[in-house]
């Protein structure tokens, strides 16, 4: 059998030979992000026990306030923002790595005047996110009132 190991180019974080998906096909609360799984997910990469995917979320955009179980490995690799990580708030500069632990809620914000890209490494198998329902929900996941104002649901 042919030796599966590959390459998969890209072209400025981009990846022409990659479908670039939607963040999410349904649900709100998040806005102006989109996702390419780079490796981890095909036939020919079983060999992987987790995906590679890159994110990019534009000027003002965020990704869904969520909680699960498994942790993410988080990488920036293009420009700056913010985030929530549990109960605080975090700027996060280009080449930060960020640890998100299981069960924290978090939230990536390009809030600083450009666009932020980063990598994030998960479990190829996964539980799925959690997301607050309502604001009182929200309410018990983020106590503290400062870092609840940052938070988009
Ligand atoms: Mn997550």
């Amino acid at each position: 059998m042919k030796n599966p190991s590959k390459i998969i180019r890209s072209d400025n974080l981009t990846w022409p030979d990659l479908e670039r998906k939607e963040y999410k096909t349904a649900g709100a609360g998040f806005r102006d992000i989109s996702r390419y799984v780079l490796l981890g997910e095909r036939e020919d990469e079983t060999g992987l026990n987790m995906q590679t995917r890159y994110f990019e979320i534009g000027e003002g955009g965020y990704s869904s306030l969520e909680r699960h179980r498994h942790p993410h490995t988080v990488v920036i690799v293009k420009g700056r923002g913010s985030m929530i990580l549990g109960e605080r708030v975090e700027q996060i500069e280009l080449m930060d790595a960020v640890y998100v632990a299981p069960g924290t809620v978090h939230q990536f914000h390009a809030d600083r005047g450009e666009p932020m890209g980063f990598l994030c490494v998960v479990d190829r198998y996964r539980d799925r996110p959690e997301i607050p329902k309502d604001a009182e929900e929200l309410l018990e996941w983020i106590p503290d009132p400062e870092v609840r104002k940052k938070a988009r649901i």
